[in-house]
């Protein structure tokens, strides 16, 4: 398969739709990027990564950062992880409804109330949540220049009113240990790690690659069956079974337009474009990346 044609072909098939969608503007401070940002990004299990568009762009990553909790305190929980349930929501990521009525347990830990208390999970267990997050990440991607974007991380803690009722309905549940704002505060700023393309699609490799990044083992075979398990049921909320019917590859979507996909033993491949569709998902990056399925035939099924 010669993926650089592959993607360059999708590149600019999609072209004419750059700018479709609406940046997401309830985190004040991810309003003002540029909708007319758009790459594609794909690393093969070979070594190999081709780029086109704005790969080398550094984007917010929100949601997609769940994957990378997720795969800090998942390893070492994997037969007692009873705070969150693996089931999809059909709910959007901010959604009250549900922790309600069963009882403060967040049904996966990509919607925001499962991410929260992966959060809480990490902070139990990190004296310096923050920097080991950094750090995670940065060998990961092998690229100790990542950071958080601190206005972003501000911004979002600052209008974080539906966060701040999740954490504290869950604590009233007695399924979030440490406080509130602590809470939220590890956690806005793991959503605000700037990333380009290149730096995601390596860091999420491991999920590719059997558990292994840079040759050595990030978490054993039975925990990246289950987390790419996850981002196919529940990597994009409401619109899961969309994305599976579309795409069909296991995948995490960021309100930042990022999208991360990965078909185990063959590619991660990764999509941005800011504008999102009313699911929070990005538009044209859902585009692109069916585009490139539908082409290639390269998906689960
Ligand atoms: N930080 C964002 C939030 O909590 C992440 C949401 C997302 O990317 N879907 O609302």
């Amino acid at each position: 398969m010669n993926y650089a044609s592959e993607l360059r072909r999708v590149y600019e098939a999609c072209l004419p739709f750059v700018g479709e969608g609406k940046v997401a503007d309830y985190i004040p401070e991810l309003a003002g990027v540029d909708p007319s940002y758009f790459g594609l990004c794909l690393h093969e299990i070979g070594g190999a990564t081709h780029s086109v568009g704005h790969a080398n762009v550094p984007l917010s990553i929100q949601s997609i950062s769940k994957v990378l909790t997720l795969a800090m305190v998942l390893p070492q929980n994997l037969d007692s992880f009873e705070r969150v349930s693996v089931e999809p929501s059909g709910d959007p990521f901010n959604s009250l409804v549900q922790l309600e009525y069963e009882s403060g347990i967040p049904r996966n830990p990509f919607i925001n109330a499962g991410a929260l208390v992966v959060t809480d999970m990490l902070i139990a267990r990190e004296a310096q949540p923050k920097e080991a997050i950094l750090e995670f990440v940065r060998a990961l991607s092998g690229d100790s220049s990542i950071g958080f974007n601190l206005e972003v991380a501000e911004s979002e803690l600052a209008t974080a009113h539906r966060n701040r009722a999740l954490a504290h309905l869950m604590r009233g549940f007695g399924n979030l240990q440490a406080d509130v704002e602590r809470v939220l505060d590890v956690y806005c700023h793991h959503c605000a790690l700037e990333m380009t393309l290149e730096q995601l699609v390596h860091a999420f490799a491991f999920l590719c690659r059997g558990g292994r990044s840079w040759g050595r083992e990030v978490m054993p075979l039975r925990a990246v069956k289950r987390i790419n398990a996850l981002m196919l049921t529940c990597g994009f909320y409401d619109e899961a079974g969309e994305f599976a019917y579309r795409v069909g590859l296991p995948g995490k979507s960021g309100v930042g337009g990022g999208i991360i996909t990965v078909l185990p033993g063959h590619f991660v491949l990764g999509a941005w474009s800011p504008g999102l569709n009313p699911k929070g998902n990005s538009k044209l990056g859902m585009r692109a990346l069916e585009m490139f399925t539908d082409n290639t035939g390269l998906s689960l099924f």
